[in-house]
């Protein structure tokens, strides 16, 4: 072989992202020695031809991916190679994300490269955790319930989806800081916090937009079926004790109650109107839960 094109195989093979390259026929005619480690295929076979198809048949008889219609799987990434260019995530069963890119050669071939990205991935999360999450609660942060709901408030007026929010505050929150202390104080909050994310469903997501104040975005959810939510919530809460660690205390919560309705301009509307439910769950007493509703029922505002 020129000892130039030597050279070249040799570098291809020192390289940390797997590299394939495919002639015309979208077979095989290079195997690098990071994609055999990436994806444990034989290195005594990469010499040797290998159609796309059978490279991919690979990663999943290997079990590193999971599609439920292999054959459907395996045609449109074959569609896709054949047309030239392809970028794409690859989810692996073992955590590992590998972004798959398909680079078309001058003289009718492809460059397949796969660079393993995990660690970025991970580092993005973790950064995103910190960025959204509440570091005392460990529910969402203002901000980010923020774009939680404008995100919810987007759906709702795209496709008529309901959608419902409560706020809530804890009753005389200043007095439990003053009688016990701050750091059981910062107990009570986690508690509450906890109960919030409990409450509903999963789609549902909690969050501190203050102090010992909280709101929970409900899709799918009527006024009605919220306010359930909502008293569950202030009852589950009335009734236990919250153990601080160092002692038990007994603590409620307000709650306001709002649906999302074509009047509100946008997500701060609907938190407002919730928030001056909340307000008269106060006024009225505290340990209660009040709608926003345009009627005037007893309890709305
Ligand atoms: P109300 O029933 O009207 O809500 O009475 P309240 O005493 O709870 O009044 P308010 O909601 O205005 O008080 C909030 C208090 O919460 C004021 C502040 O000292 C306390 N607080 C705010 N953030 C924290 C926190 O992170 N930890 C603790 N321990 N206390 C906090
Ligand atoms: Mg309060
Ligand atoms: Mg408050």
């Amino acid at each position: 072989m020129d000892e130039w094109l030597e050279n070249l195989r040799d570098a291809l093979d020192h390289i940390d992202y797997g590299v394939v390259l495919l002639d015309r026929t979208l077979t095989s005619r290079f195997i690098n020695r990071a994609f055999c480690e990436m994806w444990t295929f034989p290195q005594e076979e990469a010499n040797q031809p290998h159609s796309f198809a059978r490279i991919m048949q690979h990663g999943y008889t290997h079990a590193h991916y999971k599609v439920d219609d292999v054959d459907a799987y395996v045609a449109e990434r074959i569609a896709r190679v054949e047309e030239g260019h392809d970028t794409r995530m690859l989810q692996l069963l073992d955590g590992r994300v590998i972004r798959f890119a398909c680079i078309p050669l001058p003289l009718g071939g492809r460059m397949l490269t796969y660079a393993d990205q995990t660690e970025l991935v991970n580092t993005i999360q973790k950064l995103e955790s910190v960025v959204n999450i509440d570091e005392l609660t460990q529910v969402y942060n203002r901000r980010y319930l923020y774009v939680l709901g404008q995100n919810e408030v987007a759906m709702s007026r795209r496709y008529g989806r309901t959608l419902s929010v409560l706020m809530l505050d804890i009753d005389h929150f200043k007095r439990i800081n003053d009688a016990h202390g701050h750091s059981v104080g910062d107990a009570v909050i986690r508690a509450v916090a906890r109960s919030c994310r409990e409450i509903g469903r999963s789609t549902d997501s909690a969050g501190r937009v203050g102090g010992e104040e909280f709101a929970v975005l409900l899709p799918e959810t009527s006024l009605a079926a919220a306010l359930q939510v909502g008293e569950r919530l202030r009852s589950t809460i009335a009734e236990v004790d919250v153990w601080t660690g160092s002692e038990k205390v007994r603590v409620t919560i307000s709650v306001g109650v709002a649906q999302w309705h074509d009047a509100d301009a946008g997500f701060e509307d609907l938190l407002r109107r919730a928030d001056a439910a909340l307000y008269a769950a106060k006024r009225s007493g505290r340990n209660r839960v009040c709608s926003a509703q345009e009627d005037s029922e007893p309890g709305s505002v």
